[in-house]
């Protein structure tokens, strides 16, 4: 499966200073990381113990270790590519992105303490699509490789009726000559991986909260030089430099998840559209099809069966085969545009917790990751508080223009209007390749 990848070229890093070593300290009784308990009594989390020294040391785990096997990544660290102006930095949320800029931050020569809300590692979110513009950002990090050896890339991707009659195809074929492939992969899978190329520890089950617009780690401000909210759309660090920022409900829901179908498809997605409806599936690798629904109402979403029974095959199937995990419901929400996403000094949001959005272009985790590639070159570039500035000049307009985009794709693709859908159902097929493919590329170009 891995052989027929063609690797996309990619810019290399410099050599510069190695990279951050690991410690081992002795063990504290109170700390819930699970890197604490799985270690036992000889090590100790440099959370629970205060900030600076030493921290847990995770094993490998098989999916790092089979890469490095396959040459897919090195065995040693590789020499960072430059040196930030900054030393230490906290990350808060240890989702997609936040992960993302701990490994970037540690590339830098930086002592990074990440610090996640759950108490273990999250298996949730079914799948995620990767374009292009998300797998560029993880090579500035070098994390890229590791990815697609975990995703799988995607050949097709059409849009059709609910009665499963083609609409239109994206011409992914010419996209990924140009960019490269897009891939698939699981979430849980994404978060491991980027966890696993952690050399800091992720300390789980610590919540950070806000009083009097401080950030507090267990009822301390964090010892840090730079505060990093990845910490998702109900951000707390952003709380303590932004007031009244409440996500607001596009009015639509969602529920997805990954079936055990069996079939043994190519890597294709389809989207199909109905009235006030959507159902898109990708058909991964291994039996696996990573699914997603939207509709109009919770209780659609909470009855899928019903609501799409009348939809095309296979959507009755891969609803009724046994599934990953859960297939939770959720309002798909998304921010406003936020008066700025730094304070001025040493607190800056990346990711959801900047600009959250809707899901309807599979963009929301590439823009994050976008977020962390900039934040960490204008980190080597500039002292602290003009890189924070810098990367909201070159990052804000984008992610804003993206979340734009996204919800009229989303108020397009789901209209529950006959004549809106009737309109759109007329004009997805006429909208010539060359047009889709222009779309596209301003969309991934950034
Ligand atoms: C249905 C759906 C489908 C999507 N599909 C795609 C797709 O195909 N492609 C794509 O690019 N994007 C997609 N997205 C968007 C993508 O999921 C998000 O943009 C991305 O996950 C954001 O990552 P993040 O790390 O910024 O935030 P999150 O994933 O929300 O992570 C934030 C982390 O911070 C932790 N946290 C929160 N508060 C605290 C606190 N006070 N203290 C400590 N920890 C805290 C949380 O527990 C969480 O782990 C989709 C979204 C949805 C809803």
């Amino acid at each position: 499966m891995h052989a027929r990848r063609r690797p996309v070229p990619r810019p290399r890093p410099p050599p510069g200073v190695g990279g951050t070593s690991r410690e081992q300290v002795r063990a504290s009784p109170s700390c819930r990381c699970p890197g604490a308990r799985s270690a036992g009594a000889s090590r100790r989390c440099r959370w629970h113990r205060g900030a600076g020294v030493g921290g847990h040391v995770t094993s490998m785990t098989p999916t790092r270790s089979a890469a490095r096997s396959r040459g897919v990544i090195d065995a040693a660290p590789r020499p960072a590519y430059g040196r930030a102006v900054i030393s230490r930095a906290t990350v808060v949320g240890a989702g997609v992105v936040g992960l993302a800029m701990a490994r970037g931050l540690e590339r830098l020569g930086c002592d990074v303490t990440v610090l996640e809300r759950a108490t273990a590692p999250r298996q949730d979110g079914a799948g995620l699509t990767l374009w292009p513009n998300a797998l560029s950002a993880l090579d500035t990090i070098d994390a890229g490789e590791e990815v697609r050896a975990i995703g799988e890339p995607v050949r097709r991707a059409m849009v059709l009726r609910d009665s499963g009659r083609p609409l239109t195809e994206l011409p992914i074929t010419a996209l990924t000559q140009q960019y490269g492939p897009l891939f698939a992969v699981l979430r849980s899978d994404l978060t491991r991986t980027l966890a696993e190329g952690l050399h800091a520890p992720v300390h789980y089950g610590v919540d950070v909260t806000v009083v009097g617009g401080q950030a507090l780690v267990d009822g301390r401000p964090p010892d840090t030089e730079l505060l990093i909210g990845a910490d998702g759309i109900e951000s707390t660090v952003r709380r303590t430099f932004l007031r009244g920022v409440r996500p607001r409900a596009s009015g639509q829901f969602a529920a997805r998840g990954v079936a055990r179908t069996g079939a043994a498809t190519p890597v294709m997605i389809t989207e199909s559209w109905g009235r006030g409806l959507r159902f898109g599936m990708v058909g991964l690798q291994h039996g696996l099809t990573y699914w997603f629904a939207a509709t109009g109402t919770r209780e659609a979403a909470e009855n899928l069966p019903d609501t799409f029974a009348l939809w095309h095959a296979p959507i009755a199937d891969v609803l009724a085969a046994p599934q990953l995990g859960g297939t939770p419901v959720l309002p798909l929400l998304e921010l406003p545009k936020l008066r700025t996403w730094h304070n001025g000094l040493s607190t800056v949001l990346i990711g959801d917790a900047a600009h959250a959005m809707t899901p309807n272009l599979g963009q929301g985790a590439a823009q994050g990751l976008e977020d962390v590639a900039v934040l960490l070159a204008e980190l080597q570039r500039l002292p602290l508080p003009q890189a924070l500035i810098a990367y909201e000049r070159r990052r804000k307009r984008r992610a804003e223009q993206m979340a734009a985009r996204s919800r009229l794709v989303g108020t397009l693709a789901q209209g529950a209007h006959p004549m809106l859908a009737a309109l759109r159902d007329g004009l997805a097929p006429l909208t010539p390749r060359n047009v889709m493919a222009h779309q596209l590329s301003a969309m991934l170009r950034g």
